[in-house]
C-alpha cells in the first residue's frame, strides 16, 4: 500500500538552484493520494476541541477546505496582501529575499474561538508564525498547526514552541 510520501514529487533546483521543491500537486491529482492525505491530516486533530479551520493561501486552501468540510467546521482563508475585499489586518514576515504580507478579515475569527491552522508545508515557520499573530490579534486561540509536509532541517517547529504542531511527511 502506498504511503502519503509516495505521492509527493520532488523537483530539484526549483524555484532556484540548490532548492528541492516538494510538489504536492501529485498527491491531489491521484484520488487515493488525495484521500490518504486528507484522512491522515484529519486524524491528527480528530480528538481536538476546536471551532474553525484557517488555511494559508494557496496550497493550505486545497487541504484546509476538505478537512473543514469533512469535520463540519467553518473555513477561514488567510490570504496574500490585497486579495481580501473587506476590512483586514495584516502581518509582514521575512522571506529568504525580502518580505511578504498576509491578511485576514477582521470578522473572520471571533474572540475566544479555537483555531486549527492548515498548510501544505512548513519550512522556516515564518508564514505560519505570521498567521498565528493574525489569529491571536483577533482574540482567537491557535490549538494546532497541521501540515502535510515538514522540512525538518529548517526547524520551523522551533518557531512554534508552545503550539501543537502536526505533520504527516517529514523530509530532511
Ligand atoms: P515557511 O514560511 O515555513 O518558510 O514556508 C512555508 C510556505 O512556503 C508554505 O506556505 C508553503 O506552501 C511554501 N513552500 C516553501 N517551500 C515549499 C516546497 O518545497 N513545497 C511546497 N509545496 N511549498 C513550499
Amino acid at each position: 500500500m502506498r504511503k502519503v510520501e509516495d505521492y509527493i514529487r520532488s523537483i530539484p533546483d526549483f524555484p532556484e538552484p540548490g532548492i528541492i521543491f516538494r510538489d504536492i500537486t501529485t498527491v491531489m491529482q491521484d484520488s487515493d493520494g488525495f484521500k490518504l492525505a486528507i484522512d491522515s491530516m484529519e486524524d491528527t486533530i480528530k480528538d481536538l476541541d476546536f471551532d474553525v479551520i484557517a488555511g494559508l493561501e494557496s496550497r493550505g486552501f486545497m487541504f484546509g477546505t476538505p478537512i473543514a468540510y469533512n469535520m463540519g467546521k467553518p473555513f477561514v482563508p488567510i490570504r496574500k496582501k490585497g486579495k481580501l475585499p473587506c476590512e483586514t489586518i495584516s502581518e509582514e514576515y521575512s522571506l529568504e529575499y525580502g518580505t511578504a504580507e498576509i491578511e485576514i478579515h477582521t470578522d473572520a475569527i471571533k474572540k475566544g474561538q479555537k483555531v486549527v491552522i492548515v498548510d501544505d508545508l512548513i519550512a522556516t515557520g515564518g508564514t505560519v508564525e505570521a498567521a498565528i499573530k493574525l489569529i491571536e490579534r483577533l482574540g482567537g486561540e491557535v490549538v494546532a498547526c497541521v501540515f502535510l509536509t515538514e522540512l525538518v532541517d529548517l526547524k520551523g517547529r522551533d518557531v512554534l514552541e508552545g503550539y501543537r504542531v502536526e505533520s504527516i511527511v517529514k523530509f530532511d
